[in-house]
């Protein structure tokens, strides 16, 4: 089975200051997301272990390393690619406007709604605006960890991850300012090919 492995970032590590400083960047995707990289790959490993052996005593173990550290590799990926220097953010347009605008009423209750959830995340988490695949209709998710409270229907496409480790040398104590800052540097062109993707996997 093929090793997963750590993606290039899409830009430098300093291409989002000053909303987010090159050293976090830098710590951030070569130490904490590899990682979850690291762990993903053991859990897999140990898990065809215990198939060779037929000794599954340790698979709840695992299969919680699994889901931890999965979920920590693709939500790094999502938030990285959801992310661009400020000056090529833009606006959300045509249909991930119009999905926004029929879900929440406007695109700043919507970012007044994802904000207000990624700042109450109790401990590390991750907020989310995701499509609900069997609903038909975006809504937001404070997940903690980085799989604890994900609704089973979701499809994410636009991720915040509000753990410490992204922004305290920068912010400190002040996560309501790292997630205002968020919204200079959101890819919305990322955001909306990742709802075009999401609503294939509808039922
Ligand atoms: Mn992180």
């Amino acid at each position: 089975m093929a090793k997963h492995t750590l993606p290039e970032l899409p830009y430098s590590y300093d291409a989002l200051e000053p909303q987010i400083d090159a050293k976090t960047m830098e710590l951030h995707h070569s130490k904490h997301h590899q990682g979850y990289v690291n762990g993903l790959n053991n859990a897999e490993a140990k898990l065809a272990e215990a198939r060779e052996s037929g000794d599954f005593g340790l698979v709840r173990h695992w299969e919680r390393e699994l889901a931890f550290n999965g979920a920590g590799h693709f939500n790094h990926v999502l938030f990285w690619e959801n992310m661009c220097p400020a000056a090529q953010s833009g606006a959300p347009e045509g249909a991930l406007l119009d999905q926004i605008n029929a879900d929440f009423g406007s695109v700043e209750k919507m970012k007044a709604q994802f904000g207000a959830a990624s700042k109450k995340v109790e401990g590390s988490g991750w907020g989310m605006l995701v499509w609900d695949t069997i609903g038909h209709r975006l809504v937001t998710v404070a997940v903690e960890n980085h799989q604890k409270n994900f609704p089973i229907t979701a499809m994410p496409i636009l991720v915040l991850d509000v753990w410490e480790h992204a922004y305290y040398l920068n912010y400190q104590n002040a996560r309501g300012s790292y997630v205002d800052n968020f919204w200079n540097i959101v890819n919305w062109k990322n955001v909306a090919s990742n709802l075009e993707l999401a609503k294939k996997a509808n039922r």
